[in-house]
């Protein structure tokens, strides 16, 4: 067994799991960061996504930053409860401080410091560049920025600032449960490195970081439900996130937030392993499922969320699959492959009853289904670039956006389906990223950060998870740095006063 005590112990590798490493360093605490990969693919999530993040700038928020956070707050909540949680914090009762909705000063807090944060890691040599996001059914007008060499970049500058001011990684090292002394207080973590060998470590503090649980079937068949074991993670960092974080702060009571039966979701090419698989031109065509009949509306919005939606139906067909059938007139959009990123060509074929035997679905049955959708089409203008209002007429399950008829050879194939990126399901804290009971009162000692901290509800404001991650990785990290130096600073006054009451 491997034991050893620290002032601050952290959870995970990522974006969070490292801000808050580094940030405890910084705040004089004696670190150590356990991880469940190999170093060479440690840091979950953040290691494959280019990391869009919610700014204008490097000094501005985007316009509609605080709106879109806020709106995802919460799920139908009491009005008579929102109207208790605009009051003090201190006049709170019970419900509101456990309630499962994100609080106005966790709110208010990201909003306040998430430029500071990206100056932060600034002074760590991460340099950021202006972006937008890569889809071609929304006109480029939402200016973000994105680190040069995305979160991969920002985990290499992390580790080196954390490897240089001493802080101890602990890698193929898995988090199993917290440690809590007989006051309830957190005071170490239990884990198990290769070999099922025990790693125990004592701490002052815990910071939780360890991500979603994309990674974990079990979870998403208990919370998100029928069909959850056609979601695959989209990246191989994602395997990494199997929830265990969430569920070790479930058992010392934690409170659940967040959306726990939803996740952030784009559709993916089945045959491709690559990371982030994604084939975004869905719009432009329809989608049918293995019995060859269309089963969402492919063009029911221009906004980001239309992957999810699409994704979300996709995942309870027969065996979690879905077939974007094109024609030739994809050619009409010159920027289309902009939203392709398999590296699997596409199923070609010179009519649809032969691309029907190609994806082995029934020829006539898509024949017919073809030909219904092109019948409900109707002239009118087609604009990629935004949702132009191009409808279908008389269809039970109309096509909103983007309806032109399937008629000109080639046509073109891709299968489809729902990858899992982000679960919004997990634990909740307050603006300090102090872990709160399911009475709403703090952990002592538990800190959390980063997607195992549950914020969203019903659907995820782009750009908005690692710059979450960063933030309150710093805060947490500062936060239970400060109390393990009081709680340090505490005891050793104790067993002073002890000796001398001894002596
Ligand atoms: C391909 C892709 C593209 C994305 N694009 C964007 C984007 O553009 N913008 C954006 O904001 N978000 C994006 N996201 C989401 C974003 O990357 C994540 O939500 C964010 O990075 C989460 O950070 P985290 O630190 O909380 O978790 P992660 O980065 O996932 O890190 C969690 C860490 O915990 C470790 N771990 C898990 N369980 C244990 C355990 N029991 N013991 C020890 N270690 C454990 C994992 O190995 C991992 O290192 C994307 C994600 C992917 C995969």
């Amino acid at each position: 067994m491997v034991t050893d005590t620290f002032d601050v112990v952290v959870l995970g590798h990522g974006i969070a799991g490292l801000s808050a490493a580094v940030s405890a360093m910084q705040h004089g605490a004696k670190v150590a960061v356990l991880e469940r990969a190999p170093s060479e693919e440690s840091g979950g999530c953040t290691r494959y996504t280019e990391a869009f993040l919610r700014l204008k700038s490097e000094t501005e928020l985007s316009d509609d930053f605080d709106e879109e956070m806020a709106e995802v707050a919460s799920a139908n909540p009491d009005p008579t409860l929102v109207n208790e949680m605009a009051s003090a914090q201190s006049s709170w009762g019970n419900i509101v401080r456990a309630m499962s909705a994100t609080d106005p000063e966790y709110l208010a807090t990201f909003s306040r410091e998430a430029v500071p944060t990206i100056s932060w890691l600034k002074s760590f040599g991460i340099r950021f560049i202006p972006t937008h996001l890569p889809q071609i059914t929304c006109r480029d007008d939402t200016p973000m920025i994105t680190p040069s060499g995305g979160g991969a970049a920002m985990l290499e500058a992390l580790t080196r600032t954390a490897l240089e001011g001493g802080v101890k990684f602990f890698y193929e090292t898995t988090g199993r449960s917290l440690i809590e002394d007989e006051s309830g207080k957190i005071v170490g973590l239990r884990a198990v490195g290769r070999h099922n060998v025990r790693v125990d470590l004592s701490a002052c503090a815990v910071v939780l970081a360890s991500g979603g649980f994309e990674g974990s079937p079990e979870m998403l068949a208990r919370y998100v439900g029928p069909g959850s074991a056609n979601i695959r993670p989209i990246a191989r960092g994602a395997h990494y996130n199997r929830g265990e974080g969430i569920r070790m702060a479930f058992e010392v009571g934690a409170a659940a937030s967040g959306d726990f039966g939803k996740y952030h979701s784009t559709p993916i090419d089945e045959r491709s392993g690559r990371t982030e698989a994604k084939v975004l031109i869905f719009p432009f065509g329809i989608v049918v499922n293995r019995r060859g009949r269309r089963f969402v509306d492919e063009g029911s919005g221009a906004d980001y969320n239309n992957y999810d939606r699409v994704c979300h139906a996709i995942q309870t067909q027969p065996n979690g699959i879905g077939y974007m059938i094109l024609d030739a007139r994809i050619d009409d959009i010159p920027s289309y492959m902009k939203a392709v990123f398999t590296d699997q060509p596409p199923i070609r074929a010179e009519s649809i009853a032969e691309m029907a035997g190609k994806l082995g679905l029934s020829p006539s049955v898509l024949e017919e289904t073809v030909q219904a959708f092109n019948q409900a089409c109707r002239p009118g203008t087609f604009v990629p670039s935004r949702a132009d209002g191009l409808r279908t007429v008389g269809l039970e399950l109309p096509k909103s956006n983007w309806a032109r008829s399937i008629e000109k050879p080639p046509f073109i194939a891709y299968p489809i389906i729902p990858s899992g990126i982000i679960t919004f399901g997990g634990v909740k804290t307050n603006a300090r990223a102090e872990v709160v009971n399911a009475d709403g009162d703090c952990i002592p000692g538990l800190y959390a950060a980063g997607a195992m901290v549950g914020v969203y509800y019903r659907r995820y404001p782009a750009a908005t998870s690692v710059l979450r991650g960063a933030t309150f990785g710093r805060i947490a990290g500062e936060s239970a740095a400060k109390a393990s130096l009081a709680d340090g600073v505490r005891k050793t006054r104790g067993a002073r006063v002890a000796s001398a009451a001894g002596a």
